[in-house]
């Protein structure tokens, strides 16, 4: 397999480009490695070449590799949790990207009060209304978010969401758009909780539109550590 060091060399430069068609600052955008298609070697690797952030997005594969590595980074959780899985993530894993329901939310704050650490979440919206898509429709987001910043352990820190897989990237520009469009409208609501920094949003495939639209995590597996499967 290519080296991380030259996947992360281009997936960088593509980065500063479409920062200075954007009039953004590079320094402004995370990339997190999202290891769940490689193997505890390939995260290590990533982990070596000075990535620090690690997304996982099953707990069962995910557990062991932060059992082995989970003292180098800052682990995100992506993908979709079951309540009964929290437990594992909460104390592990820093951030959660998908929250995306209240009882979720509530086991989330409880399992994170026992590991006494808060958890920085990310709101999972469905901007696209696919029917398949995880994530609060956009209409319920204010009301929603309400909801959760009350709870003790639950740190709001951003939105997320994920573009409808299309062959045409230009396709999902819309959807990260008005996802920083629901972003001002949380913050223009008056409650300093509700004030989020940040939007999770880009993929492998299109990554590039997401930063000049305003993200400030991308989530790249394939183009930066690869596949091993
Ligand atoms: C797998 C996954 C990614 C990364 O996918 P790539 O297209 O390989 O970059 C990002 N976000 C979520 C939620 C994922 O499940």
């Amino acid at each position: 397999m290519i080296t991380i060091q030259q996947q992360w060399d281009q997936v960088q430069r593509q980065i500063r480009e479409a920062c200075r068609r954007s009039d953004r600052d590079p320094q402004d955008v995370n990339i997190i490695a999202v290891t769940k298609y490689v193997d505890q070697e390939r995260t290590r690797e990533a982990l070596d070449t000075g990535l620090v952030h690690i997304g996982e997005s099953r707990a069962q594969e995910a557990v062991p590799k932060w059992e082995a590595l989970g003292d180098r980074g800052v682990w995100h959780f992506i993908g979709r949790l079951q309540r009964n899985k929290v437990r594992q993530v909460a104390g592990r894993f820093q951030y959660l990207h998908s929250l995306d329901r209240f009882s979720l939310a509530e086991e989330v704050n409880k399992r994170a009060g026992e590991a006494e650490t808060p958890m920085h979440c990310f709101i999972q919206v469905n901007v696209s209304g696919e029917a398949n898509k995880q994530g609060v429709v956009p209409q319920e987001l204010p009301e929603f978010a309400r909801e959760i910043v009350q709870l003790p352990f639950i740190r709001v820190v951003g939105l997320m969401t994920m573009a409808p897989l299309t062959e045409k990237p230009e396709e999902t520009r819309p959807v990260f758009r008005e996802l920083k469009s629901l972003q001002a409208r949380l913050r223009s609501l008056d409650d300093l909780r509700l004030d989020m920094p940040h939007l999770s949003m880009g993929m492998s495939r299109d990554y590039s539109i997401a930063v000049e639209e305003g993200a400030t995590f991308l989530r790249l597996g394939s183009v930066l550590v690869g596949r091993q499967d």
